[in-house]
């Protein structure tokens, strides 16, 4: 069926609320008016409080998440300079990408799929580091390929003893899962419009703490469209150096004060409980397997190994064709092997529900002998007993 209602059930680009759709339809204004300058300085003054930062400042950039992770890069470092990623997944190994295809001399520890970085094994990377070479360290709040979420505060902590500059890409992360870019001492931290913040792609940000303007007044990496000293100068009138992405700015002008008015920690309940309830209904359904371990299990997205004998692709298939219900599919090494359920952004309670329904409905459909029911069940249940993440098997 061609015109199939569809169940959008992907970390990324997310749901979009249709007061954020027709916000973003309204006609094109001056890029160097009071209009716009309004525009601006409204969503940069409210993002401060989802960073979590007074002292912060944060640009909004004209670009994809990647091009946030691109701009931390290139304002910061210089060539040759070392820096240490700390790889959990797929983005992990994007920011070692981005370095390595900017001469960085870049050092990859890569933690196992599904677990979290560990704090000890960077503080024992980061003293053996005395003559402070590492200049600084990158990593991914939430890891959207794996569905893994960092105890960031932590890894943060063991940083801040040595010294060198916190770079974080929270695209996946800020607002699914705590972050306290001052509290925590984070310096750069990027994140995006497309995923928890329920807008089209085509915005990401970047928040900056105080000492990091040093780096960027030493960096020596070439930069033009990304210049964060360019930025710095023209955020002072309310303008970007560029064109920016005027029809995003009116759509996330609108999700940010329904975000507000939901509450930041209710926010992060809400993914919180919708992550439970989908674990609960992956452990009901025989043979299939949680990629992610319950303690560092995302509160954005559920990667699943399916039963033995179940084609990931081919089930993700028969669910999108026939009963409208998009999931992600592996990225990386992991394509092909692993589907992944978001409960990222704009998505409820029924939108979960639906999707097991079609997960279940495509099993049958597929030869598999299965009680049907049973994960959409454990879902409700979970959801109405707000059921502990571990509490059941
Ligand atoms: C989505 C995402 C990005 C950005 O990807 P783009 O396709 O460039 O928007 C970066 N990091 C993480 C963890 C993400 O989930």
């Amino acid at each position: 069926m061609k015109n199939i209602k569809k169940y959008l059930m992907i970390p990324g680009p997310t749901q979009v609320p249709t007061e954020v759709a027709l916000a973003s339809a309204m006609p094109m204004i001056n890029h160097r008016s009071k209009d716009f300058k309004d525009v601006l300085l409204n969503i940069t003054t409210k993002m401060k409080k989802f960073y979590k930062t007074e002292k912060g400042e944060i640009f909004v950039l004209t670009s994809s998440g990647t091009g946030g992770m691109e701009t931390a890069i290139v304002n910061t470092l210089s060539p040759n300079d070392k820096v240490l990623v700390l790889s959990i997944g797929n983005f992990g190994e994007r920011f070692a990408k981005i370095c390595k295809s900017y001469g960085l001399d870049t050092e990859t520890i890569d933690f196992e799929y599904g677990s979290a970085i560990d704090p000890k094994v960077v503080d024992e990377r980061l003293s053996k580091d005395k003559n402070k070479e590492i200049k600084a360290v990158l990593m991914q709040h939430n890891e959207t390929s794996t569905g893994v979420v960092n105890n960031i505060e932590a890894v943060a902590k063991v940083i801040k003893k040595h010294g060198a500059l916190i770079i974080v890409d929270a695209v996946s992360g800020l607002l699914s899962a705590d972050l306290r870019m001052d509290e925590w001492g984070l310096d750069v931290v990027v994140s995006g419009s497309q995923k928890a913040f329920m807008v089209p792609p085509g915005i990401a940000f970047i928040g900056i703490s105080e000492r990091t303007w040093d780096y960027i007044e030493k960096s020596k990496l070439p930069k033009f469209y990304y210049d964060l000293k360019q930025y710095k100068k023209f955020v002072a009138n309310g303008e970007t150096p560029w064109t920016p992405a005027i029809s995003v700015c009116f759509g996330l002008n609108k999700a940010i004060d329904m975000l507000l008015e939901e509450g930041i920690e209710n926010v992060i309940k809400r993914h919180e409980e919708l992550r439970n309830a989908t674990r609960a209904g992956v452990r009901a359904l025989d043979g299939f397997k949680l990629l992610a371990k319950d303690e560092c299990a995302s509160r954005a997205v559920t990667s699943v190994y399916p039963k033995e004998g179940v084609d990931a692709e081919e089930f993700r298939k028969i669910v999108r064709e026939k009963y409208g219900v998009v999931l992600a599919g592996g990225q990386g090494s992991l394509k092909g092997k692993i589907f992944r359920i978001s409960h990222l952004g704009y998505i409820d309670q029924l939108d979960t529900i639906a999707a097991f329904a079609a997960i279940e409905m495509a099993l049958v459909e597929m030869g598999q002998k299965i009680e049907l029911g049973k994960s959409i069940s454990a879902i409700q249940e979970s959801l109405l007993n707000k059921v502990a993440i571990s509490s059941k098997s």
